[in-house]
């Protein structure tokens, strides 16, 4: 199943993960991203350390190999949209100039965008990392609710979203894939996240990771570059085989794989 990866001059492989606002922003299964990122390095012989970085706490975009931040409903993000306003959208706009590596997830990703208009009460100014700006259209209005797949690269991101707020991207805002099924950033324009740099922003709950290993593995080959530089290992392959029967079940059951395996055209 598992095995080391194949640099031993490195000794034992170590990354810091800061896990941004654990207790706020944490719903449908967002803290699975961090027990899949523990697993997949554990199954390779890599030390993952995980840093809680709360209200309040300052950011040293340096101590970190990889930031993680999850979503929460309107009133959670209204609290940490403070904190990264007064404490860390600086260090993180210069983190991600660098190269840090980013997984922020629908409630995370709006906020680590330009702002986000709630439903109700004041607009939440973003740390301005991705250029997008998210607009929430009223309870009246139908939630973004349901089980999603998008294009991207080479292949398919699946998971669960469930947001009221719409995101728009700007001329610099790439998208990180195409909606195949499911809504996306507004169900109107077809793309889904963004991506500047290494960050990475989807509306992907589920939790994302433990269904789209390739997608976790993404990230922590970034995260090994950016700690170990040119001398960073490649991740070795894990058997994924449980991980992409649950991915091309959910492709099935959205209608993008028929039963023998053929992919139907379907989406943007
Ligand atoms: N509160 C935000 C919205 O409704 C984000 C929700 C979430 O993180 N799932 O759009």
């Amino acid at each position: 199943m598992a095995s080391l990866t194949d640099s031993p001059m490195l000794g034992e492989l170590n990354l810091t993960l800061g896990h941004l606002y654990p207790e706020q922003l944490n719903i449908y299964g967002d803290r699975g991203n961090i027990v899949t990122f523990q697993q997949r390095c554990r199954w390779r012989g890599i030390a993952l350390h995980i840093v809680a970085l709360d209200l309040g706490d300052a950011l040293d975009p340096a101590a970190y190999d990889l930031l993680f931040i999850g979503g929460g409903q309107d009133k959670e993000q209204d609290e940490v949209a403070r904190d990264l306003r007064e404490q860390k959208a600086e260090p993180l706009r210069a983190g991600v100039e660098e190269g840090l590596p980013v997984l922020a997830v629908c409630g995370g990703y709006q906020l680590f965008a330009h702002f986000y208009r709630p439903a109700e009460g004041p607009e939440l100014l973003g740390a301005g990392i991705f250029d997008a700006w998210t607009i929430h259209r009223g309870k009246a209005v139908a939630r973004c609710v349901g089980n999603v797949a998008l294009n991207w690269e080479t292949s398919t991101l699946i998971g669960f979203e469930n947001h009221g707020g719409r995101t728009y991207l700007g001329p610099k805002g790439r998208p990180l894939g195409r909606v195949l099924a499911g809504h996306g950033n507004n169900s109107e324009d077809g793309d889904e996240g963004c991506v500047y740099h290494n960050a990475y922003g989807t509306y992907l709950h589920g939790s994302l990771l433990p269904k789209n290993p390739h997608f976790a593995d993404h990230i922590l080959q970034l995260a090994l570059n950016r700690r170990y530089g040119p001398a960073a290992p490649r991740l070795s392959p894990l058997d994924d085989s449980l991980e992409w029967q649950a991915h091309g079940a959910m492709l099935r059951r959205l209608g993008i794989v028929s039963e023998k395996g053929v992919v139907h055209a379907v989406g943007g």
